[in-house]
């Protein structure tokens, strides 16, 4: 039995060169790749983050443009409410109302928005309180001329330089905001939405949002997500690599392991041939020695019995010829020196050749030869020990793996020109997984294992290579328990006429 440490030192090269030219490389550049990716990723998130910032301080500045100088010009009746700041009063012009301080700083509850143009009524409850906190907060640098009134969703604004002032309803600073923005990350991996931090208006609760604060105007934020998948060429073929090269390595170590495990097997059918030659050696040797012994012993005297101790001898002799000339043309095929001499030949005769060597063995009676259909010559270009040899070896199979007294049948015909010879016995048969494997060289199905019958696991091989070097066929029909068919198919004759 073939250990593990044995068949692995004697792959040593396979494994040492799949080893250095696949898997480490393989592993090597796939650890780099994987690095690259990595790096590039973290790389690129440090890019956007900056990048963000950059956007953020850029729309602030925007903002402040826009809150300070254009929007009461381009703001007017919806959503905007001018006041001026005048002492200790604040006068709304387009009312006509002026608050003094004093009078009223107590803020109405909260009822409605700055959606629609204000009245007198509402000014004078809803915003001028407010409008009152903010100038005061302004002045106590609590906030950057601007500041945001959640319930009343509306922007108070200063414009720095002057007693003016606008109240902004929040919805058009946020579509402002948005169209800006917009414009900022065109053309970025990213995009932002602006929204109003505390309240959270419009703002997305997406996983892999990044939040930014404004400098001046914390109550705003802005939330940065990356854009819908994009085409990212480096980052695919990285990728696509990693993939290969994780595919070369699990190839790599497939075809390793399928070089040891081969080599496990044939190392354990060059066992098993040893064994079985051996085998085969010794038994016709040790018959020839007793039978020898008993000559010598000069206890057979009878004539009669002379001659079945000569013809034995002469049996066991002939075998152990027959595997000697059977080991030596399967090495001769193995190694490509066979060299067949053609001729052309009946196939018929040469299967009477063949069989003739079994009518006198211990075999004898068992075969049956079916006449030739005289219509279609069976003529063949073969090296006729070659082929005997063939046909020997399936007659021989046939003896051997079928019960004691049942028939061989031999039957030589020719069809549409190309001759074939057909062994038939009642046998114990070849499942259809051996079917294909009994010709290679030592194996031996189980069944014969299971029979306990004597073999060395050449005879199909030698079969086979022979029937390659007349470019003909052998095949097999077989059903296990009812028999096999072995058929030796031979090319038609050029020229034939
Ligand atoms: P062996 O010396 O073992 O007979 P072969 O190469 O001639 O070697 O045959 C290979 C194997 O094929 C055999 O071991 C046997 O399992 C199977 N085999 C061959 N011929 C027959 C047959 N006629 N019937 C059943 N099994 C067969």
């Amino acid at each position: 039995m073939p250990n593990l440490p044995d068949v692995l030192r004697r792959n040593r090269r396979v494994i040492a060169f799949v080893t250095v030219m696949v898997i480490l490389p393989s592993l090597v550049l796939g650890l780099l790749a994987f690095r690259a990716i990595r790096s590039e990723e973290v790389q690129q998130r440090f890019q956007e983050r900056q990048r963000q910032q950059e956007i953020a301080v850029l729309l602030e500045a925007d903002l402040k443009t826009w809150l300070f100088t254009q929007a009461p010009k381009g703001a007017i009746a919806d959503g905007l409410l001018r006041f001026t700041v005048d002492g200790d009063s604040i006068t709304f012009p387009d009312f006509n109302v002026a608050i003094e301080r004093a009078r009223n700083n107590t803020p109405v509850p909260f009822t409605t928005e700055l959606d629609s143009v204000p009245d007198a009524r509402t000014v004078q409850e809803l915003y001028y309180p407010r409008i009152l906190s903010f100038i005061r907060d302004f002045k106590s640098s609590q906030n950057a001329g601007a500041q945001y009134f959640r319930r009343l969703k509306a922007m108070i604004v200063q414009i720095p330089g002057t007693n003016q002032g606008y109240v902004l309803s929040s919805s058009k600073l946020l579509d402002y905001s948005a169209s800006r923005l917009n414009d900022l990350t065109r053309s970025e991996a990213f995009s932002g939405v602006f929204s109003i931090a505390e309240t959270g208006e419009t703002s997305p609760a997406a996983a892999d949002v990044v939040l930014v604060n404004l400098n001046d105007f914390t109550f705003f934020q802005i939330a940065f997500a990356p854009k819908p998948a994009g085409f990212n060429l480096r980052r695919n073929i990285l990728l696509y690599s990693l993939v290969v090269l994780t595919l070369v390595t699990v190839l790599g170590i497939v075809f390793m392991y399928r070089a040891v495990s081969y080599e496990m097997s044939v190392s354990q059918l060059r066992t098993d041939f040893v064994s079985a030659v051996s085998h085969e050696f010794r038994t016709p040797l040790s018959t020839i020695l007793a039978l020898v012994e008993r000559l010598e012993s000069g206890r057979v005297s009878e004539a009669e019995m002379l001659q079945r101790y000569h013809q034995s001898l002469r049996q066991e002799a002939r075998r152990l010829g027959l595997l000697v000339d059977k080991l030596l043309d399967f090495a001769q095929l193995e190694v490509g020196k066979k060299k067949f001499s053609f001729e052309r030949a009946n196939l018929q005769e040469l299967v009477q050749e063949a069989a003739n060597v079994f009518e006198q063995s211990s075999f004898a009676g068992r075969l049956e030869l079916i006449p030739v259909d005289a219509a279609e010559p069976t003529l063949v270009n073969a090296d006729r020990m070659a082929i005997i040899q063939c046909i020997q070896n399936l007659i021989e199979n046939a003896l051997k793996y079928s019960p004691a007294e049942s028939k061989v049948t031999i039957r030589c015909d020719a069809n549409d020109g190309a001759a074939f010879v057909e062994v038939v016995d009642q046998g114990i048969g070849v499942k259809a997984r051996d079917q294909q494997k009994i010709f290679d060289k030592f194996y031996r199905a189980d069944n014969a294992q299971a029979l306990n019958v004597q073999g060395t696991g050449i005879g199909l091989a030698l079969v086979k290579r022979i029937m390659d070097g007349h470019g003909g066929l052998v095949t097999v029909v077989s059903s296990p328990g009812s028999g096999s068919c072995f058929r030796l198919t031979f090319p038609k004759i050029k020229g034939r006429s």
